[in-house]
């Protein structure tokens, strides 16, 4: 007998567990008139459970549907579910002897899911005599709002029960996703480097909680910045699932827990919840994002090297009123600028070291001094940079890769910048229309840290064949509201420059973290020779 799931009324849902995850389960199968068995051992968080449902059903002008709950304390209630969803609190040995019960209680052709967030679905399966119908059902918190459901096949798990949790999940009204059972699936998984990198660059003192979060926010589109979402989700549970991404991988050093965190937890500052996170909520919490200058008509001339680092620069200084200059090469042929030229700032923006040697080198002879010479570096620390000047002092650093497309722009002062010339610099980028946001000179900077890292491990997960890379990108928008897919976002900055950002992490902290995904390094070279 099949049990593919054909229509909301074809089938009862059992939901075991009524908690946050539980009660948003019946609420998002109640609001498409699905019958849901609703059981729980605390009589109390039933109780609670009721109350919520009511409310959001009589919002929605659905209270009659409630007509379609049954409320249970007895297990045996679930006889005939033809899908069973757990979501009891997140321990193995519980929620293998819920499975075993349930395999009994509701055998075959019954499915049994799981909601669990880091537990392996195949461990759980392994308590049933019936793991081909076990898999993962992974709800995003709050489930009856969030759009994403992650189907999660274990070892066993067979089609025809992945394909009924597809059939479940579109019916209720989600966007199923389909991936393997390794830990962290696709999203809790790729999502890591947005924390975790946002911690090892405070942690080096590169900027403030309120400065990366402006950057990510401002300078890259992302909705929250990685401290505000960590103090939204619990500082506890953050570290728990980076914990138990690190223990399941026998230690990748990608998921090694920060010590941030541990002291923060130590202290009971554990985010929004206890009042004080990375931000103080007594005190008003996340400030708003000031708003972006505006972009007044300039005069003066801009000198912008060759090079693909900082993308549409050259026409975000021609709308700011700006003339560019000659290129570099005909100007150092005929011996520099011209007193007329008037020149504000002289940009380098090459990305080969070679290259971005020669013509820093070649600017800082040919442009007056005191005027700013802003040099790219997602690739190279300023403090390299700053060795091949002859003028240090008006040397800046900044982030071309993200300067167009955000209204942040990521500064950086060399230690020997002349005060004068840094208010020039800032007066310059503040001209553009954009925020300036000084942090500290480390490697990959804010911005292609963090996205080259969630590139990477985005092309990790597809070559461990947890799912495929449009799956993942879908999965990362719809389940982070991340602004663009992390592989889809790699491949419009380029994939060269990602790998480069990568190799100089590597390289400059010498540290397998930041090894780069080999199937990154093989799409990038089928893509140079055309064949993507
Ligand atoms: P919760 O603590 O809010 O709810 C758990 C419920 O299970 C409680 O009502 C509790 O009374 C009940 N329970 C405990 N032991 C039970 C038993 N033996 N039999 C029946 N019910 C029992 O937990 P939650 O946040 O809803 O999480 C549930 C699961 O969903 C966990 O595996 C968690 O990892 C996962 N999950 C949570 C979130 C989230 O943001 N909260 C998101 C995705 C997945």
């Amino acid at each position: 007998m099949s049990i593919t799931v054909k229509t909301p009324y074809s089938i009862r849902l059992g939901v075991v567990g009524a908690g946050t995850m539980g009660s948003g389960i019946a609420l998002a199968a109640l609001n498409t008139h699905m019958a849901v068995t609703l059981y729980d051992i605390s009589s109390e968080m039933l109780g609670q459970a009721e109350s919520y449902l009511k409310k959001y059903l009589k919002r929605k002008d659905k209270l009659a549907n409630l007509r379609n709950l049954q409320m249970t304390r007895d297990l045996e209630t679930l006889r005939g579910a033809g899908v069973v969803i757990e979501a009891v609190p997140e321990d193995l040995e519980l929620k293998k002897e819920i499975f075993s019960r349930l395999d009994k209680i509701c055998p075959p052709p019954a499915i049994l899911a799981t909601n669990t967030s880091t537990l392996a679905v195949t461990a759980i399966a392994a308590s049933t005599e019936n793991p081909q119908r076990v898999a993962g059902m992974h709800f995003f918190n709050p489930a009856a709002v969030l759009p994403l459901v992650e189907v999660v096949r274990g070892v066993w798990t067979d089609d025809r029960s992945v394909q009924s949790l597809v059939d479940l999940a579109n019916l209720i009204g989600k966007t199923p996703v389909i991936a393997n059972d390794s830990p962290g699936f696709i999203v809790n998984r790729v999502a890591r480097p947005f924390y975790g990198e946002a911690l090892r660059l405070l942690m080096e003192g590169a900027a403030s909680p309120e400065q990366i979060d402006q950057l990510v926010r401002m300078g890259a589109g992302f909705r929250m910045g990685p401290f505000e979402l960590m103090d939204l989700i619990g500082i506890d549970v953050n570290l728990a699932a980076m914990q138990s991404m690190y223990d399941q991988t026998f230690g990748e050093p990608r998921y090694r827990p920060s010590s941030i965190q541990q002291r923060m937890l130590q202290q009971g500052a554990l985010g929004r919840k206890s009042g004080r996170g990375f931000y103080d909520y007594e005190k008003g919490g996340v400030s708003q994002d000031p708003k972006p200058p505006r972009m007044d008509q300039q005069s003066g001339e801009v000198l912008i090297s060759e090079g693909t680092w900082a993308p549409g620069l050259q026409e975000l200084c021609t709308q700011a009123g700006y003339h560019l200059g000659q290129p570099l090469s005909l100007l150092t042929r005929y011996g520099g600028f011209r007193a007329s030229g008037n020149p504000v700032a002289g940009i380098v923006q090459a990305g080969d070291g070679e290259s971005l040697r020669t013509q820093l080198i070649e600017m800082d002879r040919i442009l007056p001094p005191h005027i700013p010479l802003f040099c790219q570096c997602a690739q190279v620390t300023l403090n390299e940079a700053a060795t091949w000047a002859q003028r240090p002092e008006r040397l800046v650093g900044f982030d071309g890769l993200f300067i167009s497309a955000g209204k942040a722009a990521t500064l950086v002062a060399s230690p020997e910048l002349d005060p004068d010339v840094q208010r020039k610099g800032e007066t310059f980028i503040i001209s553009l229309g954009r925020h300036a946001v000084w942090v500290q000179d480390l490697p990959g900077l804010v911005l292609p840290r963090i996205v080259s890292m969630l590139a990477n491990e985005a092309a990790f997960a597809v070559a461990e064949n947890v799912a495929n890379p449009e799956t993942v990108d879908k999965a990362m928008q719809l389940g982070t509201n991340y602004p663009h897919g992390p592989l889809a976002w790699a491949r419009k900055i380029g994939l060269a420059k990602i790998i480069r950002v990568l190799d100089h992490l590597r390289t400059e902290y010498g540290e397998e973290r930041y090894r780069c995904s080999p199937l990154l390094r093989n799409w990038e070279r089928q893509e140079r020779i055309g064949r993507h």
